[in-house]
């Protein structure tokens, strides 16, 4: 069965940027990455190299920002008070954690400088601007549910509900 729209896949990745560091891997978890592939759960560039490939397949592919988590904006910067942050008391420049939102959910942001009630952060996620190059190894690919569609994300194993 081939990777398509609607189609759960499940695959072991490395990630690197451009310089070779890597940035994550599915083999520091104890189970694969398993998503409802066609709907936006990765990002462009790997979902449409993965596109048509089976299981046992590999392939490597290196996405541009554009492909990837976009270009990122200098000025995409702003002042929180600390009291939006789960873990404010123990933010130093350059780290990265998550802010709450506006409408519910949260947001990936990087800390620039820290006040004594506010924190400076930049909003550009933290894998903006990089070029991304994924090692990629298909695992398993099978018929999504009509529920998984629904939601818009796989379900059981190594996948998650919510
Ligand atoms: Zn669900």
């Amino acid at each position: 069965m081939k990777a398509e729209k609607d189609k759960v896949v499940t695959f072991h990745y490395h990630l690197t940027d451009e310089t070779g560091t890597k940035v994550d891997s599915s083999h520091d978890r104890a189970e694969p990455l398993t998503i409802l592939f066609g709907h936006g759960q990765i990002i462009p560039g790997l979902e449409q190299t993965m596109e048509g490939h089976e299981p046992g397949d590999k392939f490597d592919v290196s996405v541009p920002p554009e492909q990837g988590y976009g270009e990122r904006r200098e000025d995409f910067t702003q002042r929180v008070p600390k009291k939006y942050f789960r873990d404010a008391d123990h933010l130093k420049p350059g780290d990265a954690t998550v802010l709450s939102v506006q409408g519910g959910g949260y947001r990936q942001v990087v800390v620039l400088k820290v006040g004594s009630s506010v924190v400076d952060v930049d909003l550009n996620h933290p894998m903006a601007g990089k070029t991304l190059k994924f090692d990629v190894e298909i695992t398993d690919v099978r018929d999504a549910t009509p529920e998984e569609i629904e939601h818009g994300h796989a379900h059981g194993e190594g996948g998650h509900h919510h």
